[in-house]
């Protein structure tokens, strides 16, 4: 084994010989692929009927293009626009659309996709928030070969650790891995020995505060914990028995990878003893004791039952996330805990500012447990990164390619897009490789990824491989991913942003703070000693990182939240206990927004419109829009746009080869009167109408797996207009009826053409905006839109925009519009 796979030494032959076949391939691995594919289809089909099985139409039909476009492939038929090798299009392509591609790549004309358009987004995005790092556009298509002079430069060389005691450790590890049971994992968790003391601890005080590393058992084992003691009290005091303990966490994948290990060492099926509940998706019963759960579903909770009665203990966990909800359950739960002495609170955090969370909950206890890790060796790059994903990526073969296994690489970056993209990048660059690397598996963390796929991750690597794990910082502090030794930090998450002014609210990728920096770095050092490659240089590590980042509180936009707050009947929001109150602007302008809905009235208290908008989790216009569309008879379609928005992102894919026909695809639904909104409901519906079928999503260039979450989400808020007293209506053609129901939400964001005929002005407060190229919109410009959202580049571009009459802005918010026009 040791023999095939690349020691150090013939590390640069493999990356040369890569990069030859590459180049003088190119074409036939294309028609290679192809070729096996149209081989194995052969072989299926000739087993079905072998078995006497049918295949599907849709099948067939696949098989038979794919067959033909060989056939045309290898004929030479396609064309070769000498840039990007032949272009395998499909039969039915017609030959004029082959020559429009060929013609507008000639004058240099390239479509940007979606994602494309996304990225010079960001890149223009983080430029505003005035990111000293030099650009980090991409370049077009960018395809990844790995060659020494893509090879990153570090300041200190990257320190190899002895492969044989490596090898050695590895082997320990997994024979004592093997013998140890559940019961000894547990007890081997630094938690463990202070398990007493903790205990002892809540038996004193109402409310303490539990502070270890990352992998310390705060999560898994600090409920069961409570669990054991309660029921151990229960036996003496009634009133307890068949309480739960709740344990809630910032982030939706932290909920469910943890309750379904706690099942695990409980020796329950998920659901029952243990279970999680999160947006969308409730995975408890009557028989739940621990239940795992985002913050904002405690909220939601809350707001059902503010007696919290199902309730013996709530474990806070992750505090030092500092997310809106999280903040606002502490102000909620210290109260609670006042006027309820048998109820318990642990706040438990990775790192914080202990001390001022002790004095926030008045001076409750801190256990401080000390966790034992590995020394992390820290490396810089010697100049900046203009492209931190392809660095990221070529940073991982290096290790690879390098480096003994085991071993796994974590790789931090800011979302699913980015996530994907280089995901595809990686399996690509592998296939590449073919047998002359050691076997590399890829896994993704995000929380839109299917729950199967997250699992991945937390499967041990089999011998021999090695894994690498893209994750948003949801693996920074949430879940704990034993075996990684190296970790690679571009520097960037997704955050809030949110401009009381202009009431903007948006996701800007940001540098990370340098606490989020040491908290990735000490990912690498768990089971042994391990090292971090920062995409950044030492000096920028101290000149543009934030020594920490603020409370999510203050950066976002607060209207759901007001609303929760209002309808828990906290109505004088000045003097709420916020752990850190937010700017008095950012709650007007919340106040403000939900006056102009017409959730709150003239004293500032909730209506009844209020009331029910409150009962959606979902942001308070999206709730309006349904809630119109109740009274204009036509909550079916609503419902499917507001789910469809959600997942307009990266709905509409344009692959680079396709982009013609991808786009041919996508005007079939487009709706010029209907704007955005209306295509995006023609999407659903044809899908609908397919009986949901994968391979509609394939022919279409359409993001399966978004439709699938959008049809989640759809069945979702139908169950929820159930209990809020909203019928099922449809207006399958009143286009009309539809458009006004979402202007009843969206009326703030209402623009109108500027005399230019090219850009728009808002009519709240005439700023300068402009359609989004990507809009079906983008030619037609009609006089009135709304628009979904607003995202800052190099202009202002408005989002999925929707044609409106001007007279229905009054109609539907006639008190937002009394002074402004
Ligand atoms: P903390 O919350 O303090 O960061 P956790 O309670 O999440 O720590 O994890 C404690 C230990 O439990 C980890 O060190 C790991 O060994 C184990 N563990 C946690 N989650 C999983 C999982 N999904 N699969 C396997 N082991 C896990
Ligand atoms: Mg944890």
């Amino acid at each position: 084994m040791a023999s095939k796979r690349p020691g150090p030494e013939n590390v640069n032959e493999l990356r040369l010989r890569s990069r030859q076949a590459y180049l003088s391939k190119r074409e036939e691995l294309k028609l290679a692929e192809l070729r096996k594919q149209v081989a194995d289809e052969a072989e299926e089909e000739r087993r079905a009927r072998d078995r006497g099985i049918r295949l599907s139409e849709a099948e067939l039909k696949e098989f038979a293009r794919n067959r033909e476009t060989l056939r045309l492939a290898t004929e030479r038929l396609n064309i070769d626009d000498g840039r990007t090798g032949f272009w395998i299009g499909n039969p039915e392509d017609r030959a004029e659309d082959k020559l429009e591609v060929l013609n507008k790549r000639r004058k240099g004309e390239e479509y940007k996709s979606e994602s494309q358009l996304w990225e010079d987004e960001v890149t223009a995005r983080a430029r505003a928030a005035q990111v000293q790092k030099p650009a980090r556009e991409r370049e077009e298509d960018y395809e990844f070969v790995f060659d020494t002079t893509q090879a990153l430069k570090w300041d200190t060389e990257l320190k190899s650790v002895d492969p044989q005691k490596q090898m050695l450790q590895a082997q320990l590890e997994a024979a004592e891995k093997r013998v140890k049971s559940i019961e000894e994992v547990r007890k081997s968790l630094p938690i463990y020995q202070y398990k007493e003391q903790i205990l002892a601890a809540v038996a004193e005080h109402q409310i303490i505060i539990v502070v270890a590393n990352t992998g310390s058992g705060k999560t898994t084992q600090l409920p069961q914990y409570l669990l054991e003691m309660f029921d151990r009290q229960a036996v003496k005091n009634a009133s307890l028995s068949g309480k739960m303990v709740a344990c809630t966490q910032p982030r939706r994948v932290a909920a469910t990878s943890v309750a379904k290990r706690v099942a695990e060492e409980m020796g329950t099926k998920l659901g029952h003893k243990v279970g999680y509940s999160i947006r969308f998706e409730d995975k408890t019963s009557e028989q739940t004791r621990l239940k795992y759960m985002t913050d904002g579903m405690l909220l939601r909770e809350l707001m059902g039952d503010p007696s919290l009665n199902s309730y013996s203990s709530v474990i806070i966990d992750e505090a030092h996330e500092r997310s809106i909800n999280t903040d606002i359950l502490c102000a909620i739960l210290k109260d609670h805990a006042r006027a309820n002495p048998d109820f318990r609170l642990i706040v438990s955090s990775a790192t914080m500012n202990a001390q001022a969370f002790s004095k926030y909950f008045d001076d409750a206890p801190i256990f401080n447990v000390p966790g034992s890790t590995f020394p992390v060796h820290i490396n810089y790059t010697v100049a900046s990164e203009a492209n931190y994903l392809a660095a990221a990526v070529t940073t991982l073969f290096q290790i690879h390619l390098s480096q003994p296994i085991p071993g796994d690489v974590l790789i931090f970056l800011t979302g699913e897009d980015e996530i994907e993209a280089a995901a595809t990048n990686v399996e690509e660059t592998i296939r590449k490789l073919g047998s002359r690397a050691p076997e590399l598996i890829v896994c993704r963390l995000y929380s839109g990824l299917d729950s199967a796929l997250q699992l991945k991750a937390f499967e041990p690597t089999p011998p021999g491989a090695r894994k690498v794990i893209l994750s948003t910082n949801i693996a920074e502090t949430s879940v704990t991913l034993d075996g990684v030794r190296w970790v690679c930090d571009p520097g960037y998450e997704k955050q809030h942003h949110f401009d009381s002014r202009t009431g903007m609210d948006s996701l800007v990728i940001t540098p990370i703070s340098r606490a989020s920096a040491a908290q990735r770095a000490g990912r690498a050092g768990r089971t042994a000693e391990g090292t971090c490659l920062r995409l950044y240089t030492k000096h920028a590590y101290y000149s543009e990182l934030p020594e920490s980042t603020p409370p999510e509180i203050q950066r976002a936009n607060l209207s759901s939240v007001v609303l929760q707050l209002k309808s828990l009947g906290i109505n004088n929001l000045i003097d709420f206990d916020f752990p850190d109150p937010p700017s008095p602007d950012v709650l007007a302008r919340a106040l403000e927004e939900l006056y102009a809905l017409g959730a709150l009235n003239d004293g500032g208290s909730l209506t009844s419109i209020g009331r029910k908008l409150a009962e959606f989790p979902l942001n308070p216009l999206l709730a309006k829009c349904i809630l119109e569309a109740d009274r204009l008879g036509c909550v079916d379609e609503v419902l499917t746009i507001v789910a469809m928005l959600g997942e307009s992102g990266a709905l509409f894919l344009r692959p680079k080869d396709k982009r013609i026909l991808a786009d041919s695809a996508r005007s079939r639904f487009s709706s010029k009167e209907g704007g955005d909104q209306l295509s995006l409901l023609n999407v659903y519906n044809s899908w609908a109408e397919s009986d949901y079928d994968p391979m509609f999503c394939k022919e279409n260039f359409l993001q399966y797996r978004s439709l699938v979450r959008a049809r989640d989400v759809r069945d979702q808020l139908v169950k929820l207009c159930d209990r809020v007293e909203v019928a099922p209506s449809s207006a399958v053609s009143d286009h009309v009826a539809i458009r006004k129901s979402l202007t009843s939400g969206f009326f703030a964001n209402a623009a109108r053409l500027a005399r230019d005929g090219q850009s728009y002005r808002t009519i709240k407060n005439s700023m300068t905006v402009w359609i989004h190229p990507s809009s079906t919109l983008n030619e037609t410009r009609p006089r009135f839109v709304i628009y979904g959202e607003l995202v800052l580049t190099t202009k202002e571009y408005m989002r999925n925009v929707m044609p409106i009459d001007p007279l229905w802005l009054n109609e539907v918010a006639p008190h937002f519009f009394k002074e402004g026009e």
